[in-house]
């Protein structure tokens, strides 16, 4: 068996969905599980609906025209898509009658875009001749805690669905991004979870490869919307994967190489506007040694730099434990953190729930004088060779020096392959172009 998840973007519309049910039928003989986002743009316009109808305003009048277009440019009949359609409707009817967008409210409006679009997959691929049918992954036992927006899949996950799945003798379209909690509340596992839950599903299921199908020749030696020159980079370690991810490469969700690295299951990144270009593939170990001292660089932007300096002269010990007590009951993840005699500087990310930071910055306004920049970000050079070779810190500051480009904090993780600075939001482009000409030449 295989897992192939296909993006937002690769089933964003039924051209897409042509190619995408061809790519299934080509891989019958190996026993495809598919997994599918939302179509590419809905999960933000069913974010926005649900705020809308928290200040009293139901419109879905574009929603379901989008839908309704898909399946009328497949030529489907879809009626479990029409059931669902009606079913966000009243949803969003419910919300606007308590005027207060939960976030419990806002998974399950989110969950909407991931059910529609396996159904119309599903269907498409009956009229193709295609066995399949849709599931909701909760169906199949997905469940999750209860921290909606961001929820994390519980153990018996992986023994649920490896279960439920081998009962299952039709090619199952599953949903991405969405669980059920155990109080049986529909969750979402975070933004672009959808890769995640594929290696999770790969994982339970003991796939040969978990492939994620997405809009560009794999994981890039950059952004290629930022730098045109990046190429694929053919294959990369589960650990340089997960550093990308984590510092800001879009194409895989953070925590997707997890269940993989677990399982030892390969992870192969592809194309569905380039099906026959090879991708990445993402392995434990790599067969040859490879001479690159660098494989990649990533940023993240929108980020804040939460600076804390010890109201007492020397920090006394417990000061560091207080803070990351702080931002864990806060929920606010931390990314970077440098320190020295007198204070602590934490990268904290805003995007998702600012307000979270503020509250955080206030408990610790009681034991630190704090001060918060916003607008910053990370960028992170990621390369297994970084270990062994001397200079590389080197080339990077010096490149970055000479596009002009302010650093205001660095680390090197623990891990040793990955080296990150923080700069100004509109620094990004030109210490990212740089870096990437510095060690790819162009
Ligand atoms: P999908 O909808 O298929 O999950 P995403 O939009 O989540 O696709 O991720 C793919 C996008 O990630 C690409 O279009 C690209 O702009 C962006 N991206 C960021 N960094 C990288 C990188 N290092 N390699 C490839 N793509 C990257
Ligand atoms: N549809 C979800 C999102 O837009 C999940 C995904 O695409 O991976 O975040
Ligand atoms: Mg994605």
């Amino acid at each position: 068996m295989i897992v192939m998840k296909f993006g937002g973007t690769s089933v964003g519309d039924a051209a897409r969905i042509r190619v995408v049910a061809g790519l299934v039928k080509g891989s019958l003989p190996r026993d495809p599980v598919v997994i599918c986002s939302a179509h590419s743009g809905v999960t933000n316009a069913l974010l926005k609906a649900a705020e809308e109808a928290g200040r009293g305003t139901v419109e879905v009048a574009a929603l379901v025209e989008r839908h309704r277009r898909i399946t009328g440019d497949l030529g489907v009949e879809a009626p479990d898509v029409e059931r669902l359609l009606a079913e966000l409707e009243e949803t969003l009817r419910g919300v606007a009658l308590s005027r207060r967008v939960t976030p419990r409210a806002l998974d399950l409006v989110a969950s909407f875009g991931e059910r529609l679009s396996c159904r119309t997959v599903a269907a498409f691929l009956r009229r193709q001749g295609v066995d399949a049918q849709a599931f909701d992954a909760y169906d199949i036992g997905f469940l999750t805690d209860s921290n909606f927006t961001n929820a994390a899949p519980l153990a018996e996950t992986f023994g649920n669905i490896r279960a439920r799945l081998e009962a299952v003798r039709v090619t199952p379209v599953i949903t991405g991004f969405i669980g059920k909690s155990l109080q049986g509340d529909v969750t979402t596992i975070g933004r672009g979870g959808s890769d995640y839950s594929a290696s999770i599903i790969g994982a339970a299921i003991g796939a040969r490869e978990i492939q994620i199908w997405t809009d560009v020749d794999g994981v890039m030696t950059a952004d290629p919307s930022l730098v045109r020159e990046a190429k694929p980079i053919p294959e990369m370690t589960f650990e340089e994967a997960g550093e990308l991810a984590y510092f800001g490469a879009r194409v895989l969700h953070p925590a997707t190489v997890q269940p993989a690295v677990e399982s030892g299951i390969p992870v192969r990144v592809l194309n569905t506007y380039n099906p026959t270009s090879p991708g990445t593939l993402i392995v434990p170990r790599l067969e040859r040694e490879d001479p690159r001292p660098v494989t990649s660089v990533a940023y993240k932007e929108n980020l804040t730099v939460v600076n804390l300096v010890s109201t007492r002269l020397l920090m006394a010990h417990g000061f560091l434990a207080q803070i990351f007590t702080v931002f864990g009951e806060e929920r606010i993840a931390v990314d970077m953190v440098s320190t020295s005699e007198i204070s602590v500087s934490c990268t904290v990310d805003a995007r998702q729930d600012a307000a979270g930071v503020e509250r955080a910055a206030r408990r610790l306004a009681e034991v630190a004088t704090v001060s918060v920049e916003k607008e910053q970000a990370i960028v992170c050079v990621v390369g297994h060779r970084m270990r062994q070779e001397p200079g590389i810190a080197g080339r990077v500051f010096s490149a970055v020096a000479r596009a002009g480009v302010n650093v205001r904090m660095i680390s090197q993780g623990a891990s040793k392959i990955n080296l990150t600075f923080v700069v100004h939001n509109r620094d990004i482009e030109p210490a990212v172009k740089v870096l990437h000409r510095e060690f790819f030449g162009t």
